[in-house]
Formats: C-alpha cells, sequence, structure tokens
C-alpha cells in the first residue's frame, strides 16, 4: 500500500454534482480530491467527456479508475484502484456517488442481449457496435427515450419504446412539464427525432425470448399481448440512489436516499450527499445541489445558502418524476417460480417466496452476497418480498485482501469534526 493521502475536501463521484462540488469547492481556495471509478469524469450521462462539459476542475486532485470501498473511521477512506489500495483522510466529504438503474425481473431476463436500458445505452456510448441491429426499450421514465436516442445516433432500429404508465399519466407529465420550460423543450426534441419510432404507453415486458441469446420479447400492450423481434432489450424502470457510502458512514437514508438539509448536508458532521445520492431529480439538480454542497463544505455558507431558493423547483420537479412514473402493481406478476432473482448466485422467485426476511434467506441461499453485493436484488426482494435492508456492511464493492488490510485499525464512525 502506497502512503496515505490527506485532502481538505474529498468528492466521491465525477458526474454532475461531483464536478460542480469540486469546482465550487476550488474557486473558495480549498485542496480538493476527487474519486471515481471511472477512468474519466462525467458521470452517468457525460460518460468520460467529464472535463469538457462539465466545470473547469484541473486544479483538483483526480484519483480515477479509483473506487471507494469503505469507510472504515471518521475521517478517512479506504480506496482501491487498479494497482493499490490507499487510505484517504480528509476534513469534509462530498458524497456524490449518483444513482444505478432501478430493475425488476421478467423471465428471461438474464439472457445475454437483455440489459438496463440506461446499460444498454452505457454500453453504445462505451463502443458497442449496435449498426443494424433491432432494439428494444421497455421500463418507465425519461431515460427511455434518451436511451433510444443514443441508440437510434449509433445506427440501431429501435423497433419499440414499451413505458409502463398509461397515456393519461404521461399526458399528466408533459402538462406539468410547463413549468420547465427546459425541460419541456428537450423532451420535445427528443420525441421529435424519435418520432418514426412506436411509442406505447401502458405497455410492458412479460417475457424475453430466446435461447442462446434473446432473439424477441413478449410485450402486453393494454389487453393486446405480442411478440416482437429484436436483438438487444434494455429495460430500465427509473433510477435508485447510490446510499451504500452514506449509509456505511453512519448518514441517515429515508426513502431509499440521504437524508440532507437545505445546504445538502447530511445527518453526519461534515459530510453533504448532493445530486441523485440525496433523490432522484435529474442533472440540473444534481449541478445545483453540487455548487451547494462545494461551497459549504469550503466555508462559504453564505455564499451557498444564497443557492438554496434555486433548489425548490428542482425538488418539485423529482416529486413529478416519482408521481406520474410509478409502478403498476401487476408489473411485480410476471415471475415464474424459476426466474431468477439473485443473478450472482443463481438464486430463483421459489427458493426465495419461502423466506420472511433478507436475512434468513442470505443466511441460506446467499442471495445478495455475490459481486453485486446486493445492488441489484436488494431493491428488487423489497419490491417483490417487502423486505428491509438496513445498512450494508464493508466492503462496499469487492475489494482485493491486500487493500482490506490496510484499513486503519480505529473503528470509530461517528463523523467528521468540520474545521
Ligand atoms: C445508466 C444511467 C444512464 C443515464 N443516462 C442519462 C441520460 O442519457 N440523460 C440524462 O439526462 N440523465 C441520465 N441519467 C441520469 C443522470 O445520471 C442524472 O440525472 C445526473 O447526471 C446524476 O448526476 P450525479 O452526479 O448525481 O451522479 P452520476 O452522474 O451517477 O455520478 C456519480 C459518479 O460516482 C461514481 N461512484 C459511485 N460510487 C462510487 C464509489 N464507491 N467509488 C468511486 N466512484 C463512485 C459513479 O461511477 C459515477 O461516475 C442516467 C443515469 C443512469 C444510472
Amino acid at each position: 500500500m502506497s502512503a496515505e493521502l490527506r485532502t481538505n475536501i474529498a468528492v466521491v463521484g465525477a458526474g454532475p454534482a461531483g464536478l460542480a462540488a469540486a469546482h465550487a469547492a476550488l474557486a473558495q481556495g480549498a485542496d480538493v480530491t476527487l474519486i471515481d471509478d471511472n477512468p474519466s469524469p462525467g458521470g452517468q450521462i457525460w460518460r468520460g467527456t467529464g472535463l469538457a462539459r462539465g466545470p473547469n476542475v484541473k486544479q483538483a486532485r483526480l484519483l480515477a479508475s479509483t473506487r471507494v470501498v469503505a469507510a472504515p473511521q471518521a475521517g478517512s477512506l479506504l480506496l482501491e484502484s487498479m494497482n493499490e489500495g490507499q487510505v484517504l483522510r480528509y476534513r469534509r466529504l462530498v458524497v456524490a456517488t449518483g444513482a444505478r438503474e432501478r430493475m425488476l425481473p421478467f423471465p428471461g431476463w438474464t439472457l445475454p442481449g437483455v440489459t438496463g436500458a440506461g446499460g444498454l445505452q452505457a454500453l453504445v456510448k462505451g463502443g458497442l457496435d449496435v449498426r443494424g441491429q433491432r432494439a428494444v426499450l421497455a421500463g418507465s421514465g425519461p431515460l427511455l427515450l434518451a436511451a433510444a436516442a443514443v441508440l437510434q445516433q449509433a445506427g440501431a432500429q429501435v423497433v419499440l419504446i414499451a413505458e409502463q404508465v398509461s397515456a393519461a399519466a404521461l399526458a399528466r407529465f408533459a402538462w406539468a412539464l410547463r413549468a420547465y420550460p427546459d425541460k419541456l423543450m428537450q423532451a420535445v426534441a427528443l420525441r421529435w427525432s424519435l418520432r418514426a419510432v412506436p411509442y406505447h404507453s401502458h405497455a410492458h415486458v412479460l417475457e424475453a425470448v430466446g435461447d442462446e441469446r434473446v432473439r424477441g420479447v413478449r410485450i402486453q400492450h393494454g389487453e393486446r399481448i405480442r411478440e416482437i423481434a429484436c436483438d438487444w432489450l434494455g429495460v430500465g424502470f427509473g433510477l435508485i440512489p447510490n446510499t451504500e457510502l452514506p449509509q456505511a458512514l453512519g448518514c441517515d437514508v429515508a426513502h431509499g436516499a440521504a437524508v440532507v438539509d437545505a445546504l445538502v448536508h447530511t445527518s453526519v458532521a461534515g459530510v453533504y450527499a448532493p445530486g441523485e445520492a440525496c433523490g432522484i431529480g435529474g442533472v440540473d439538480k444534481a449541478q445545483l445541489e453540487g455548487r451547494i454542497a462545494g461551497l459549504a463544505a469550503a466555508g462559504a455558507d453564505d455564499a451557498a445558502r444564497a443557492l438554496v431558493p434555486r433548489r425548490a423547483p428542482q425538488l418539485r420537479f423529482a416529486s413529478l418524476l416519482q408521481k406520474h412514473f410509478a409502478l403498476r402493481p401487476e408489473l411485480l406478476q410476471t415471475l415464474r417460480p424459476d426466474t431468477l432473482i439473485c443473478r450472482c448466485e443463481d438464486v430463483s422467485h421459489a427458493q426465495l417466496s419461502q423466506f420472511d426476511s433478507s436475512r434468513e434467506a442470505k443466511l441460506l441461499t446467499r442471495c445478495g452476497m455475490g459481486a453485486c453485493q446486493a445492488r441489484m436484488c436488494g431493491p428488487i426482494c423489497a419490491d417483490l418480498y417487502g423486505w428491509v435492508v438496513d445498512g450494508h456492511r464493508p466492503p462496499l464493492q469487492p475489494a482485493r485482501l491486500a487493500t482490506l488490510m490496510s484499513e486503519p485499525s480505529n473503528h470509530d464512525r461517528k463523523g467528521v469534526q468540520p474545521s
């Protein structure tokens, strides 16, 4: 393990929220270290183009391809890169860890060629060649349109977008968007660019069909069921905040998101959680909250407070997303007994249905103990069986033994004393 690193402000996550936080703190003269597990900044939306599209953070120390794997004691993080484990000591911490896709299982969802909708978009942005291939996007929320547009631009034939909510819910959402002219214009432009693609509301996936890989999908559209041939199926039901690190730090989490105050400060002293980590609301919310967090972490509370009124409309937009894209209960009823729920450990719906709690299921089936550490199956089990998982044990992600052995020995996680 290399020497311990020290910084005034550590920012975990170089997406729009983390970049905005780093920029705002740097402008106050703070010493900032930015950590992200991707090779370059940008987060989910800008994917590696963050330095070109986000604010200037060149003065920050950037630890790319580096993951935070544990928060072993107040004021320190355990990091792992390709080559080494490192301890980073900080005075203030901005946790801008973003979100991941919400997945729901259905028969055939583990077939090659079936991914998340945002996951498929990410693969294409990463260079997957989909020219001339047929793709179906299904699930819920605005990400379906964004993903479809990226696939179409990359030369795929998007044969269908299946949105689970009703036409009435979509109309109400569109009407509410009039309070957000920029977002409305973006949505209209996106829909116009996809005008040749059928877009069905009140439609959901019943089953992905195929042997070696997906070759089609059965979709329920209202009362009708039909099978559509495809080479790729991307299914996602909105986003879930990444709260593993806030939870490891001891921050309060409610309704699946880090609890923050007006300055996006968590319940743990010196720890801020801007962006999707404190609630799903899109890139504008993430950037604004990142600026607030960066200013507050650097001690510029008055400047941070001056931005707080701008947060209210972003929070209202977040509520609109939640309200108008709520899941229809029948989406949880496509499962068969042999449908896998925990794909890392191959645990089926029939096996899990016998248990009353995630703890019991974990002990007897290893559900949630595989490579994803319950990132995927944890929320699914909450949806299907009502299981509550409180807290996560370190490491937050699979890590090398050598890294874990380099943890500082003091395990006090109470909080960071502000400088
Ligand atoms: C798959 C996907 C695709 C999306 N596509 C679009 C789109 O096309 N258009 C759109 O408007 N919105 C999209 N979004 C939503 C978009 O991400 C948000 O609106 C907003 O950009 C979130 O900003 P953020 O900074 O809060 O988080 P993010 O952009 O998610 O950034 C968080 C960063 O933290 C890193 N991170 C997390 N945990 C750790 C850790 N332990 N150690 C180190 N690094 C860590 C992540 O890798 C990521 O780079 C997408 C979301 C997802 C999940």
